[in-house]
């Protein structure tokens, strides 16, 4: 049996963003995935984008706060990430969608975002030419963006053994081990790993990890696609994130062409992972109404990867509340890359019996209990 301060389960974004935090703290920590490589969860499979734009006041904040820490990545980590700053947009087609959007804005700009409801004319200069009979508006953010999840996530990891962190690879963490209300290790299919701290940082496989210590952690996996075109002609010259807000249809810049995808109101929870390229034609429906030039792009690649999603798509953050030890970073519904590195601080802050510098309580387990849940609106 191997003795630690903090076990980690999980090796994507978070698990590696908090293992940083802790051990430049002094704190001896050893993170354990199953898969053979740092990242290769739902982080190596997502889009990168990083926004401010969100409705609940608690996920802007982490945003202000993680984009700080991205725009500061190269100087504290050491390690490129491709940070191209171009903004998001959301492009807006009912009056309902316009409210709720400005209503967003303004709690943004109350926080300090430079974030503005803009007129379909400036929707013109923003973008390549779309089809925008149907749009009213948009909300646009230009400290948004696109980041390289690989170079963050391997970053965090380089740094973090450096700092002394054991990353123990092609390890399946099959049961936590309690001793009546306080965590006391966890098995792996190899070995033991005592200690009196771990943390669930297990993206989709969350509510499994959670079920090993008797806990509910109602975390869903849904299965999203992404497709890569190759370059066309009227394919964006800069890399900023149009997504229209009612179908959720959105794409960037990648290479010469996009990267795209779009989720589904029929969409079911499961652990698939492999393209389902019959909803290819659903994609490129909507996509092409919006974006008429993608009629002539030809696909490169494509990708399935899976969104962690909580019932009021928000993530679950902090110990939780009868089981001393057990803390939490994840159920964060398809938007929790862009949180990685302020959740990182956060939760080493907690471990560490500090006071972090944003107060997460709001987004603690035990919210599902009530029924008044504040749901975040701005998902993608
Ligand atoms: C297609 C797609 C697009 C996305 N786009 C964006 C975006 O643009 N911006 C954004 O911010 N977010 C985006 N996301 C969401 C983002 O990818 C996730 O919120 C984020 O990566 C979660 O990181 P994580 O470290 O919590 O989880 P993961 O990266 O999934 O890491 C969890 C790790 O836990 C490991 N694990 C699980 N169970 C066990 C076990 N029993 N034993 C050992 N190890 C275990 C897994 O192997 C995995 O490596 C997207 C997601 C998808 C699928």
């Amino acid at each position: 049996m191997r003795t630690t301060d903090v076990v980690i389960v999980g090796a994507g974004v978070m698990g590696c963003s908090i293992a940083y935090h802790l051990a430049i703290q002094g704190t001896d920590v050893v993170v354990l995935d199953r898969l053979p490589q740092v990242g290769a969860g739902s982080t190596g499979l997502c889009s990168g984008g990083v926004r401010h734009q969100f409705s609940h006041p608690l996920n802007v904040q982490l945003s202000i706060e993680s984009i700080r820490k991205l725009a500061n990545f190269e100087d504290e980590i050491g390690q490129e990430i491709e940070f191209h700053r171009d903004g998001y947009l959301f492009l807006l087609t009912d009056n309902e969608l316009v409210e709720n959007y400005r209503d967003a804005v303004d709690m943004q700009q109350k926080l300090g975002v430079e974030s503005r409801i803009v007129s379909v004319e400036e929707i013109t200069q923003l973008t390549p030419p779309l089809a925008l009979d149907d749009v009213i508006a948009a909300a646009y953010c230009p400290h948004d963006g696109v980041v390289d999840p690989h170079g963050v996530t391997s970053g965090y990891a380089r740094a973090a053994r450096k700092a002394g962190v054991q990353i123990v690879l092609d390890t399946d963490v099959t049961a936590v081990i309690t001793n009546r209300d306080q965590v006391a290790g966890v098995e792996t299919a190899k070995e033991m790993f005592s200690a009196p701290i771990i943390v669930n940082a297990a993206g989709p496989w969350a509510a499994t990890i959670g079920e090993m210590a008797g806990l509910s952690v109602p975390v869903q996996p849904f299965p999203r696609y992404v497709w890569v075109t190759r370059g066309f002609e009227n394919a964006p010259s800069d890399w900023r994130m149009v997504v229209d807000a009612a179908s959720s249809f959105y794409f960037h810049r990648e290479g010469e062409g996009v990267l795209m995808g779009m989720g589904a109101p029929d969409e079911v929870s499961s652990f698939d992972d492999h393209v389902d390229w019959s909803f290819l034609d659903r994609l490129i429906e909507v996509g092409t109404r919006r974006y008429p030039a993608l009629a002539d792009a030809s696909i490169q690649t494509a990708w399935a990867g899976l969104y962690e999603v909580t019932p009021d798509h928000n993530p679950i953050l902090g110990v939780a509340p009868n089981l001393d030890g057990y803390f939490m970073a994840t159920g964060f519904s398809g938007h929790g890359f862009m949180h990685g590195p302020i959740v990182g601080e956060i939760i080493a802050d907690q471990i560490l019996g500090r006071q972090p510098r944003i107060d997460v309580s709001a987004f603690g387990l035990n919210r599902f209990s009530r029924t008044d849940l504040r749901t975040e609106q701005n998902v993608v």
